[in-house]
């Protein structure tokens, strides 16, 4: 422990936000870092917790509590105190293979499980990986560590998303072959096209790649595996395959007049958005300036809709959210070390706050109607408020519509961000793996062997939509299982 009445000392110091109304103005990341005294400073509010909760990554209540990935935390923020910045970051990348992007995208799941949290706020851990990993970057500590002795083994990995990225740097490390196929132009999965920039700069992930390829990982983009690659080429030329193809099939809206123009998946906005903003080419992209635009699902992914609407200038913002407003406290059965099931005011409702002078979300309302001019295009969307009722049999709160609390807001774009509803079969089907009933792809409780022989599977695809965080632990868990299944033992951790 660096400084043991850190705690005491010092307050809680997060790094500097761009305001809302000039961050708008660009697609930008918009924080920026402290000084290295200041950092250190909230390094040492860290108490060194005889249990750290930040990193148990444990269950309660079905609910994840502390870091997924048991990033040692109470270790590196002790040397990051210290200044021993290169040893901090050996000890981060014991446990974590991209801090450059959990540190960016994370929600923070060790900050919600701080001790320190319980009486005042948490140590800054998410701030304090980031300014770790990118004093790596800055001090040619980063470089590519090629491994020394290769097995001859040759593992395919579908899917460029964290958890495949995890997977192909943990077997290539253990000197296996790894080529990676992404249908997309560009490696990241939802990195790179789903998160906006604002979130992360896409040249993160390019500059990760470029170590990754020294290192000697295989990037094979724009190969469509079932589609326009042949599943069973892969799974001849290969001695292991793994599946990390994400869960990608939108949860749809079936209101009548879903047909309308102007109603978009959440996915296919961002990622035409990114597109625009990487390339500045118009075709695809999806321009709400001067229109009225409402989201639906008031998630994150609602959210970075709201704040890519906004950044392009959309006349209105209007985000729909089923459920009742969450408590801004604690409620009495959500204690710490419990995720905190509380109302949180993201970035993008922030900058909607800002610019229209309200907060965009309507809560306990859904869509009853698209209403389209008489050229097909979306003009207002009918809404109805909804009220928690207790179903008779089961006990269970549901949401029910009020009968005549009907109400139209204009609309000429929809985005739909109600959630996703497991992997898409295509890529399932070609490899015939079994799905279970939510869609993932199937396998027995804490492993990652599919139905098929030599076939593995991680990540969304496996869990569901889920986390980066968690995407990189499975892509961890998986080599592991498959670096034995090759080797027959693993020292992969
Ligand atoms: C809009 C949005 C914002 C999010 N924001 C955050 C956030 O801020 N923080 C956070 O922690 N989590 C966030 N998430 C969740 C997080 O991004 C995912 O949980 C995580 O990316 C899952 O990783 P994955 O590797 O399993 O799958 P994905 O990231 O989905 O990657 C799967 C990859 O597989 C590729 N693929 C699919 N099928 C094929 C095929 N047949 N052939 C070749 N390639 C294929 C896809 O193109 C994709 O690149 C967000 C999700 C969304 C939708
Ligand atoms: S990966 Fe996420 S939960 Fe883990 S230490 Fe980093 S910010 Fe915290
Ligand atoms: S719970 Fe908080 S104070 Fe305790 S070790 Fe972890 S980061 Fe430090």
């Amino acid at each position: 422990m660096g400084k043991p009445t850190g705690f005491l000392e010092y307050e809680r110091k997060n790094n500097k936000a761009v305001e809302p109304l000039e961050r708008i103005k660009n697609f930008n990341e918009f924080h920026t870092p402290m000084s290295d005294k200041d950092r250190k400073e909230q390094a040492s509010r860290c108490m060194n917790c005889g249990v750290p909760f930040c990193q148990s990554g444990m269950m309660i209540n079905g609910m994840a509590s502390g870091c997924p990935l048991n990033n040692l935390v109470p270790e590196w923020n002790d040397l990051l105190y210290h200044g021993c910045m290169k040893e901090a970051l050996q000890m981060l990348r014991q446990t974590n293979n991209f801090p450059e992007f959990t540190s960016r995208v994370c929600p923070a799941l060790c900050e919600a499980a701080c001790t320190c949290g319980l009486n005042d706020s948490p140590v800054t851990c998410k701030a304090n990986e980031n300014a770790i990993v990118e004093y790596g970057y800055a001090n040619g500590l980063m470089e590519a560590r090629k491994p020394k002795v290769r097995t001859g083994k040759k593992v395919a990995i579908i899917g460029s998303g964290p958890s495949g990225l995890a997977a192909a740097d943990q077997l290539n490390r253990r000197g296996h072959d790894v080529t990676v196929f992404e249908r997309n132009d560009h490696i990241g999965g939802l990195l790179m096209y789903g998160i906006p920039n604002m979130k992360l700069e896409k040249w993160v992930i390019d500059r990760k790649q470029k170590v990754m390829e020294e290192e000697g990982v295989k990037f094979v983009v724009n190969a469509d595996v079932g589609k326009t690659v042949k599943a069973a080429d892969i799974v001849k030329d290969y001695d292991s395959v793994i599946l990390a193809c994400g869960a990608s099939n939108p949860r749809d809206i079936k209101a009548t007049g879903r047909e309308a123009d102007g109603i978009y998946f959440a996915v296919d906005f961002l990622t035409r958005s990114t597109k625009h903003v990487l390339t500045g080419k118009k075709d695809g992209w999806v321009d709400t300036k001067g229109k009225n635009v409402v989201v639906i699902g008031g998630g994150d992914t609602g959210n970075d809709c709201v704040g890519t609407a906004v950044r392009q200038g959309a006349k209105s913002v209007v985000q729909i959210e089923m459920m009742p407003k969450l408590p801004d406290e604690r409620a009495a059965n959500n204690p710490w070390p419990e995720w905190p099931r509380v109302c949180k005011t993201d970035y993008g409702q922030e900058e909607a706050i800002a610019v229209f002078g309200k907060d965009p979300r309507i809560y306990q309302a859904t869509v009853k109607e698209f209403i389209a001019d008489k050229n097909g295009k979306l003009k207002k969307v009918k809404l109805v408020k909804l009220e928690p009722k207790k179903d008779a049999k089961t006990g269970r709160l549901n949401m029910v519509e009020i009968p005549g609390s009907e109400f139209e807001i204009p609309a000429d774009y929809v985005l739909i961000a109600a959630g996703f509803l497991g992997t898409q079969d295509y890529v399932a089907k070609a490899f015939g793996v079994k799905l279970n009933a939510r869609t993932n792809v199937e396998t027995a409780e804490g492993s990652y062997k599919t139905s098929v022989d030599k076939v593995f599977t991680a990540g969304d695809m496996h869990r569901g939509q889920s986390l980066v965080v968690w995407g990189i632990n499975e892509g961890r868990h998986v080599a592991r299982e498959v670096d034995e299944f090759l080797m027959g033992y693993t020292n992969l951790p």
